[in-house]
């Protein structure tokens, strides 16, 4: 039987890692936790009988413990309930599927406790990658990546000598607004962002897919995960997102992953690795694709892209930046206090703004993304 704990299981990625779970009854979830949303925690403890759960906020905290008083499962909150989550005893593999910067203390927590880290949560390592991967190496734990790119590129690694990798080649599906420019752009609203073509996803990641700011995001994200230069990233946008990511060797040899789009894949792969399970499911057929097709990002026009490159070069607490901003326009965009155009104008803003801090801590990563905030509500008033 293996124990897992999962962060964030009302949400996209928790929701279909407890499906896993349902296909797979050697698999038992020990812990879980969310924000806000009682009504499907009472469900998920329900079904799944965890020993605990946590909800971000006391006050859902408290109603869920009325809820499920019968149940017997233990209701904790805030920071310290997502830690105590985090390492449970009980626990072997901690599933970081909560969104925002919020994941990492949770996740630092775990590794400290030895937990294997099936890890969605990319603001981890974008904003405190140079905290988490020697730490992970120090107390000798796996981070198992759980974004599909990074999953294809951690299987196209598999058995190989790391040393002789010569450049990872990040695909990219371009999002609903490929081949668009910024006179298009600038009227599409979130109705249209959150029309992915081919993945179903959350809202923010969804609209991250968009702007180019998601694949910006995993870049950094595989720069840390895979100990590589960002000139060895190259994004390539491949419409059809059947090849989830490659692997490029000195010897000019490519390793790929490929599948249908479903984030069910990778996610299984992180709760069994290195075993593979059968999964059901949509089947590559290459004869129903006919063909694969392949174009270099727009990164004039997709400007979020370019802006992260940027925060990765300059490095230090210019990612948090980065992340943070976008974080708050897009709240902004959905809120439609802005248009589409202006989520990269307030990442750039608030990045020239910015002082960089050379290998901040915890403390001051969340500091940078709380003056990131303060900054943009000055120039939105
Ligand atoms: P969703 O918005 O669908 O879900 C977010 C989850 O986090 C929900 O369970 C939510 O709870 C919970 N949550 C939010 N804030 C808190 C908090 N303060 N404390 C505790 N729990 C909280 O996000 P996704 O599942 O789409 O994404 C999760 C992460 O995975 C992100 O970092 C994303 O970038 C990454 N990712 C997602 C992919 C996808 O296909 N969706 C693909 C690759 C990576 P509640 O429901 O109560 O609000």
């Amino acid at each position: 039987m293996k124990k897992i704990s999962i962060l964030g299981s009302t949400g996209s990625i928790g929701t279909q890692t407890l499906e896993i779970v349902r296909n797979n009854p050697d698999l038992e979830v020990v812990a879980v936790a969310a924000g806000t949303n009682v009504d499907l925690m009472e469900k998920q403890i329900r079904e799944f009988h965890p020993l605990k759960a946590a909800m971000w906020s006391e006050e859902a905290a408290d109603e869920l413990a009325i809820r499920v008083a019968d149940t017997g499962v233990k209701i904790v909150s805030g920071m310290d309930g997502l830690i105590e989550i985090s390492t449970m005893e009980e626990a072997e593999v901690l599933v970081t599927a909560i969104v925002g910067m919020i994941g990492i203390r949770p996740t630092i927590a775990a590794i400290e406790c030895g937990k294997t880290i099936a890890l969605a949560n990319k603001e981890t390592l974008v904003t405190a990658g140079h905290i988490i991967m020697p730490l992970a190496a120090k107390h000798g734990v796996d981070i198992l990546p759980v974004d599909s790119e990074h999953s294809a590129i951690f299987q196209s690694m598999n058995g190989e000598n790391k040393t002789r990798v010569s450049k990872i080649i990040l695909t990219a599906s371009g999002g609903p607004f490929r081949g668009k420019k910024r006179e298009e752009l600038s009227k599409m609203t979130m109705e249209d962002a959150l029309k992915h073509p081919n993945w179903s996803m959350g809202r923010k990641v969804t609209i991250d897919s968009a702007t180019l700011v998601n694949k910006g995001l995993e870049v950094m994200e595989a720069k840390w995960l895979f100990d590589v230069s960002l000139e060895q990233i190259q994004v390539v946008v491949h419409p059809q997102s059947i090849i989830h990511s490659a692997v490029e060797y000195v010897d000019g040899g490519i390793m790929a992953q490929l599948g249908a789009p479903d984030m069910k894949l990778p996610i299984q792969y992180a709760l069994f690795y290195p075993d593979r399970r059968p999964m059901n499911g949509k089947r590559v057929d290459f004869f129903e694709l006919g063909q694969l097709t392949f174009e270099e990002p727009d990164i004039e026009t997709f400007s979020g892209l370019r802006l992260a490159y940027d925060a990765a070069r300059r490095g230090g607490s210019m990612p948090t930046v980065f992340n943070a901003a976008n974080e708050m326009a897009v709240a902004l965009f959905v809120e439609k206090k802005i248009g589409f155009l202006q989520i990269p104008e307030l990442i750039e803003n608030s990045m020239g703004n910015h002082r960089i801090i050379e290998n901040p801590s915890v403390d001051e990563i969340l500091q940078t993304e709380t003056e990131t905030y303060e900054y943009i509500k000055q120039v939105m008033n």
